[in-house]
């Protein structure tokens, strides 16, 4: 195996090591460079090849080993910005964990000119989210409820959505938030790329990958690190 150290090598056991060695869009490096973010994480060296390649993952780490950056990137490399919809739907368990991936998507996302990325959680008020939807987004990120609350007023139209990222699906599952998902799962293309990530797996969450992922790569990642 290939020192851990060793600075001119960009593979790890077939896995990228630095950011500038991803086949991801130049803006997105070059932020990437920017806020000092140089070597991937394990979950990122593991899943982010196949997520450029479009592929479904299921990601099992802990809180903190980068698992926002490695779906933020992902769906930021496909994004089109100059297609004003809808085209990435970031479902979290609560509005603090909402809050917290919509900053770091905003982050990962600074070099992208005029990329708007929408909040939608409970316990907020409806008539600025309103207001918000009708301006229109390319991300919504949210807690399952309010997502659903507005799908059915017919406030959110999520046709376009090609990205679909669970994460931290087994607490939303923990939170009894199965029947809310598979009301959001209907409203959703077939054809989309699906990302699940989880800091356990039971067979709850297996079975939910089974119904929503389709010939999913599974990246398991044991301890949480991150390494610059
Ligand atoms: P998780 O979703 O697994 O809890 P995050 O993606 O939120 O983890 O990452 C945790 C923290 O580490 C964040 O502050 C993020 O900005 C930072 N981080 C993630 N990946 C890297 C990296 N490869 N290099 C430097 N910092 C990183
Ligand atoms: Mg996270």
């Amino acid at each position: 195996m290939t020192a851990p150290d060793s600075p001119d090598s960009a593979l790890e056991g077939g896995h990228p090591r630095d950011f500038q060695s991803l086949p991801l869009k130049e803006p997105l490096l070059r932020n990437l460079a920017d806020l000092g973010y140089k070597r991937l994480t394990e979950i990122q060296a593991a899943a982010l090849p196949a997520m450029v390649e479009g592929r479904d993952v299921i990601g099992q780490a802990k809180t903190g080993s980068g698992k926002t950056v490695a779906f933020g990137l992902g769906l930021l490399h496909k994004l089109r910005v100059e297609q004003f919809r809808v085209q990435a739907l970031v479902l979290c368990p609560t509005r603090e964990l909402a809050d917290q991936v919509a900053r770091e998507l905003r982050k990962l996302a600074r070099a992208i000119h005029n990329i708007k990325i929408l909040t939608l959680c409970g316990g907020m008020p409806f008539g600025p989210q309103i207001g918000s939807l009708r301006h229109g987004a390319h991300i919504v990120v949210g807690t399952p409820g309010r997502i659903e609350d507005h799908l059915r007023k017919g406030n959110l139209d999520l046709s376009s959505v090609d990205t679909l990222v669970l994460d931290e699906a087994d607490r939303m599952l923990d939170m009894g938030f199965q029947a809310v998902l598979d009301q959001i799962l209907a409203a959703l293309p077939r054809q989309r790329q699906t990302l699940l990530f989880s800091a356990t797996y039971p067979e709850t969450i297996d079975a939910l990958a089974t119904r929503v992922l389709s010939n999913p790569i599974k990246v398991e990642v044991a301890t949480a690190h991150t390494k610059s």
